[in-house]
């Protein structure tokens, strides 16, 4: 803990140092433009992915980066909903985020499910339908790979089950994109609808 401490001092030292204008302005408020809905996973840095700046970025993250549907939010599961309803609602984001990634060990889980712990076997109910998207002879990292695209596909989906959501989208007032960082290569792929497909692009700076 000391060392977590520390480290905490010294980033707060280094901003304060090198970005002091631009703290004394965040602490009147946040204007964020992007809301990024990534992984728990200690291996993701959104603001490494993103190139971001203090304030620029809302973020929640979870593990296999999910958004319970709408109907699941009517039945108590608000934890994403609230974050949601803030970021499109209050502070008006322009762009969505939904970041997958390789190697994501929620993502393998799903293969026993059944086996894991109640709250983890609870949670990823909300990815399993990313799996009737990949046919059966497809095995192994292809499976896993295949699996992280359709559950980043079927999170957006959910997405667009909030109807703020989907109106904003309609409204033209919020984009939607969904992501797979490689951890290896360290790009991202994005999807792209008319393609059909995810290709590698250059991640924007916020
Ligand atoms: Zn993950």
């Amino acid at each position: 803990m000391d060392t977590l401490v520390m480290q905490t001092r010294h980033v707060r030292e280094m901003c304060f140092q090198t970005e002091a204008a631009l703290m004394a302005e965040l602490v009147q408020g946040q204007h964020p433009s992007l809301l990024y809905i990534g992984c728990s996973d200690s291996r993701i840095l959104p603001s490494h992915i993103l190139d971001a700046h203090p304030g620029t970025v809302f973020t929640t993250r979870n593990i296999a980066n999910i958004v319970p549907p709408y109907t699941a939010a009517q039945q108590g599961e608000t934890a994403v909903a609230a974050v949601l309803e803030y970021a499109v609602l209050h502070l008006k984001v322009a762009d969505i985020v939904l970041c997958g990634h390789s190697c994501c060990g929620g993502m393998q889980a799903l293969a026993h499910v059944e086996a894991l712990e109640p709250g983890l076997r609870q949670w990823l109910r909300y990815a399993q339908d990313a799996q009737l998207h990949i046919p059966p002879e497809v095995e192994g990292a292809a499976r896993l790979d295949a699996l992280i695209e359709a559950n980043v596909l079927l999170q957006l989906e959910h997405l667009r089950s909030y109807p703020f959501i989907a109106e904003a989208e309609r409204a033209g007032a919020v984009r939607l994109h969904g992501w797979v960082y490689d951890l290896a290569s360290e790009r991202v792929r994005a999807y792209e609808a008319e393609a059909g497909c995810f290709v590698e692009e250059a991640p924007f700076g916020v």
